[in-house]
């Protein structure tokens, strides 16, 4: 199944005419008094069908059950009241405008309003009863509701009260939320004759004790009086719990189809030729790690199947996915394919480009870098090598899916961070490699590590493969947060490490407007430095510079010509130099609990203790001092990565790009976590036995949007 929409005229089972059709798939305009311009309005917010209007749900709800006397209003009341008209004119105070006084009794109140009909104005005769509600303002003659919701009551008519909660439906462009009201409750009515469709195994429904689907539409879009505003407010309420829960299943079923369908795509599958792997693993100074070994052995086992491999290893910063990445690389060689090896950074594509001309230049292998600044001249003769098949392996930027980029043969991708690349980039990678007749199997290596419930809810179309293990002799790096005002301190520290023949990072903030003035301001720092530290070497890298200066600094750091390195947030991915073993974050608490994790993760790199200093301005909010305090608890990319959830919900966690997660209409990620693992077996169940099910579920929760992944 490619798109949902093939299926979305008319669900399985279903043979009858559009007219007689059941709701869920009716269009709106069969509503009476939805026209042509009302259904292009409704269209705009991806609602073309009954069933769609039923799962527009409300925001929040407002308590209008009860009539407040008007005496009683102050100032800043939502409230509904009641009263009859003593005067409606026309005046013109700045505007022209509608002037409404209405009484109860216990006090007045105006009613304004600067656009309306004459004949609701006619209709405001003295006497008429309204019934009006709206937020209680102090106006230049006592309280006034500005535009309230209104509707005229009969006088002698007992005073009949909303018996249910009024929904707030999300602000839509040109609908109002009466009209809404309308639509929403002409929709439950005929949901109520016909009855929603269960999509979900009616023993799944019994066996979590859910209610039925149509109790609880009915009860979210017009909650009873008695209902607990509190539980519905927090997205906590059973009924909200029973369409998260149904909700959550149709993003995991789409994910699951898509990665079904990845996986039916014609693949190569790797024969071992010349075993190169056990050549380059002998010629390294250790030994792969339990956990990289793991890893590898899942690699291995697709590498050997004919279907593409998707596979995710996660692993904290530092744990050696680099090498994973080598031994995956040089089985696509010895089968006699390519290999592009792609970085979000240009520092990040130099360092891999070096890393991989070490291990491999002693088996005759010369990686060739593709990035945006590399000169003409070593551009076309590094195209030519690929295109030619000449060279092996291809180690770049996003300059890598650029159109003059050819490969002869592409049988893997491998992508470093991937958080930093949309699945658009990797799926064009993917496309690239089809060149050849089939599709590449795909690496993507992370240091973001996220919870296993929510991995297994956003990348669901991937396997998963974990690096749970640093390799031997790191000592945790300690951590410790300090006022700026006691950066002299921090000074002799460097010193003192420096001493040691150790090397030091001082970074610099980040200054987001504007890279020329974080440029500036990490070239101060530098002089201040370098003033104070007169006896060290110090150095620069910042974003401005070229990749070749940037090169150079580094190299020299790497090699020890350098002692304290200052540097703006460039170096936060995968630098790797394993002598440094004091860090220094300036502005500490204006970053993230990821970015300073792994900016952290450049130190403890080698046998020797390392330390951390977070310096910090205040005064601190409280998210930031919870970040400082999480870090100088901990040093598990994990634990980190929990609580960054906690702190910041999954949108920026994974990069709004990354899924369709963030679209979500009732259910939230964190919030709803503990569903997770039963939505992931009735996925499986409903895909083992209810397929027919899942396209109209499909459509129901995901409809025509954008689905991520292959389109
Ligand atoms: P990350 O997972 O953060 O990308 P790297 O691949 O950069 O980590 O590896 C970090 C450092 O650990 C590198 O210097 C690498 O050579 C080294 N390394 C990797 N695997 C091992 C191992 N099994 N034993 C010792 N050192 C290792
Ligand atoms: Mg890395």
């Amino acid at each position: 199944m490619t798109s949902s929409s093939s299926n979305s005229k008319r669900p399985p089972g279903t043979d009858v005419p559009a007219a007689a059709a059941s709701p869920e798939i009716r269009p709106v305009t069969a509503l009476r008094g939805v026209g042509d311009a009302l259904a292009g309005k409704l269209a705009k917010l991806g609602i073309t069908t009954i069933q769609d209007l039923l799962f527009l749900l409300p925001l929040r709800y407002e308590d209008r059950t009860q009539v407040i006397p008007i005496g009683s209003l102050s100032h800043g009341d939502r409230a509904v009241v009641e009263g009859e008209v003593q005067l409606a004119e026309i005046a013109f105070r700045g505007r022209r405008q509608l002037l409404c006084r209405i009484g109860d009794g216990s006090g007045w109140l105006t009613l304004r309003f600067f656009h309306f009909s004459n004949s609701q104005h006619e209709q405001m005769s003295r006497g008429t009863r309204l019934r009006c509600f709206g937020e209680v303002k102090r106006g230049p003659s006592g309280l006034e509701i500005i535009h309230p919701e209104y509707r005229r009551v009969a006088s002698d008519a007992v005073a009949t009260n909303e018996d249910v909660l009024t929904p707030i439906y999300p602000l839509t462009e040109g609908v109002q939320q009466g009209r809404l009201r309308q639509l929403t409750a002409m929709a439950l009515r005929e949901f109520a004759n016909r009855s929603v469709q269960d999509w979900v195994p009616p023993a799944v429904l019994a066996q979590l004790e859910l209610p039925p689907l149509r109790e609880a539409l009915q009860y979210v879009h017009r909650p009873p009086p008695d209902a607990d505003l509190e539980l519905l407010a927090l997205g906590q309420h059973p009924m909200q719990r029973r369409l998260a829960f149904e909700e959550l299943l149709a993003h995991q079923l789409s994910l699951r189809l898509l990665r079904r369908e990845i996986q039916r795509d014609p693949g190569w599958q790797f024969t071992v030729g010349e075993p190169l792997i056990d050549r380059f693993l002998s010629t390294l100074p250790f030994k792969p790690t339990g956990a990289q070994t793991r890893a590898w052995r899942d690699i291995e086992r697709d590498l050997s199947q004919s279907s593409p491999m998707l596979r995710l290893v996660q692993g904290d910063v530092g744990c050696g996915k680099t090498l994973v990445a080598a031994m995956a690389a040089l089985r696509a060689v010895e089968a006699g394919f390519q290999v592009a090896v792609m970085a979000p950074t240009e520092l990040l594509a130099e360092q891999h480009a070096r890393n991989f001309t070490n291990w491999l230049e002693p088996l005759d292998l010369y990686p060739a870098l593709i990035t945006g600044k590399r000169t003409a001249a070593a551009r076309a003769k590094s195209l030519a090598d690929l295109a030619s098949g000449e060279v092996k392996v291809a180690i770049g930027t996003h300059a890598l899916f650029q159109q003059e980029v050819e490969f002869r043969r592409l049988g893997l991708v491998i992508v470093d961070e991937q958080h930093r690349f949309g699945v658009h980039q990797r799926l064009l990678l993917r496309e690239k490699g089809l060149a050849s007749g089939r599709y590449p199997h795909q690496l993507i290596m992370t240091a973001t590590p996220i919870p296993r419930t929510l991995a297994m809810t956003a990348y669901a179309d991937l396997d998963v493969s974990v690096i749970d293990e640093l390799p031997p002799g790191r000592t945790p790096v300690k951590t410790v947060a300090l006022p700026e005002n006691r950066r002299d301190e921090v000074v002799l520290r460097i010193r003192d490490a420096c001493r040691q023949k150790r090397q030091a990072y001082w970074v610099c903030p980040l200054i987001e407007e504007s890279d020329q003035l974080e440029a500036q301001a990490a070239e101060d720092t530098v002089t201040a430095l370098a003033e104070a530290l007169q006896e060290l070497k110090v150095g620069l890298v910042h974003g401005r510079m070229s990749s070749k200066e940037k090169d150079a600094v580094m190299a020299r750091f790497k090699e020890g010509a350098i002692d304290l390195l200052v540097a703006t947030t460039v170096i936060e991915v995968g630098v790797d130099v394993p002598n440094a073993s004091l860090m220094v974050i300036e502005n500490a608490e204006r970053m993230g609990l990821a970015q300073l994790h792994q900016l952290r993760g450049r130190v403890g790199r080698g046998a020797a203790e390392s330390t951390c200093v977070l310096l910090y301005r205040t005064p601190l909010s409280e998210v930031a001092r919870e970040r400082l305090s999480v870090m100088r608890a901990t040093n598990d990319g994990f634990e980190i990565s929990r609580r960054d959830l906690e702190l910041r919900g999954p949108g920026e966690l994974l990069g709004t790009k990354q899924t369709g997660l963030m679209q979500m209409r009732v259910a939230e990620l964190v919030r709803d976590a503990d569903l997770l693992p039963k939505v992931q077996e009735v996925a499986e169940l409903m895909l083992r036995e209810n397929e027919a099910n899942i396209a109209p579920l499909l459509r129901r929760w995901i409809g025509q949007g954008e689905r991520f992944g292959k389109v």
